[in-house]
């Protein structure tokens, strides 16, 4: 695996690459890797003739300083992780390296009710910071095709937008969550979970089950109502349980029986603040 750190280097090494007909795959993470990140890993492995992952934990995207200053750091593990998954090339840019205008006047984009809403709303700001640096590691890399988690759903609907917006021609390929055998979604965020918190995390995965099972043509505010005390119960402070139109992501009080639909949760448990979602089978 070969390691850059600037953004040259990495593009004159990887313009060879594209003069000898590879394809390019690209990975971006923030590090602190896990089965998850492993997983998209191995379907672009699959995909691609050359594997990029980039590894940043952008200060951009963070609207809450301390979650920024918290943010776990393995670098030694990741890299060990990164080569036994056979990744070609790890991108390590520093914060001039990304931003070398600084980050206190960036570009905006616009991206309309979906920062508006969920995350969006919860974490003022932090859409712009995700398209900032995407836009960036995107300019730097310019892959064939681009990896992301279902996990953060909403964050796959953004960059979407962003490719849209800035008419890249990069494959946005969204690959399913990966979970604890319990049922929690893997996160980098896990580790901050005491013992005992780790053991009532799977309460969201809970609730999302049970709003698969129960959901119902008509109104959604009991199941809403339902799905809140169940999560409440299990010591969770919410931020939001919420229906959505899974193509649209537009938010739905009534369900029409038949169009596709997904339910987001954002809750924090023990001061770590854990998001997850599931596309209704119905
Ligand atoms: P992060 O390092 O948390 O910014 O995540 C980097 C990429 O890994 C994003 O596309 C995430 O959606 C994805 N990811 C994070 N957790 C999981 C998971 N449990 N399963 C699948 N993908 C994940």
């Amino acid at each position: 695996m070969i390691q850059f750190k600037k953004i040259n280097t990495l593009q004159s090494y990887l313009n060879q690459q594209r003069m000898n007909g590879k394809k390019i795959g690209f990975v971006p993470t923030m590090g602190a890797l896990h089965a998850g990140h492993i997983s998209l890993l191995e379907t672009a492995r699959k995909a691609c003739d050359l594997l990029v992952c980039s590894i940043f934990v952008n200060p951009t995207q963070f609207n809450d300083p301390k979650d920024f200053e918290k943010y776990p750091i393995t670098l030694d593990t990741d890299i060990k992780l990164l080569a036994s998954a056979n990744t070609d090339i790890l991108f390590l840019p520093n914060v001039t390296e990304l931003y070398p205008e600084g980050t206190a006047q960036l570009e905006k984009y616009p991206l309309d009710f979906l920062e508006q809403i969920l995350e969006g709303e919860f974490r003022p700001g932090h859409f712009q910071g995700v398209c900032q640096v995407m836009k960036r590691l995107l300019d730097a890399v310019d892959p064939e095709k681009l990896f992301m988690g279902q996990k953060d759903y909403q964050q796959c609907m953004v960059v979407q937008r962003l490719l849209d917006i800035t008419g890249k021609r990069i494959e946005l390929i969204t690959c399913p969550t990966i979970r604890e055998p319990d049922g929690l979604a893997m996160s980098s965020r896990n580790r901050r979970l005491s013992p005992e918190a780790r053991e009532k995390a799977i309460g969201i995965y809970k609730t999302l089950e049970y709003i698969n099972a129960n959901l119902k043509k008509g109104q959604l505010d009991s199941l809403l109502k339902e799905a809140h005390t169940l999560l409440e119960k299990t010591g969770f402070q919410i931020e939001y349980i919420t229906l959505a139109n899974a193509k649209s992501l537009e938010i739905r009080n009534e369900w029409d029986g038949s169009s596709e639909m997904v339910c987001l949760i954002a809750a924090f448990l023990d001061g770590v603040r854990l998001i997850d979602n599931m596309v209704i089978s119905k």
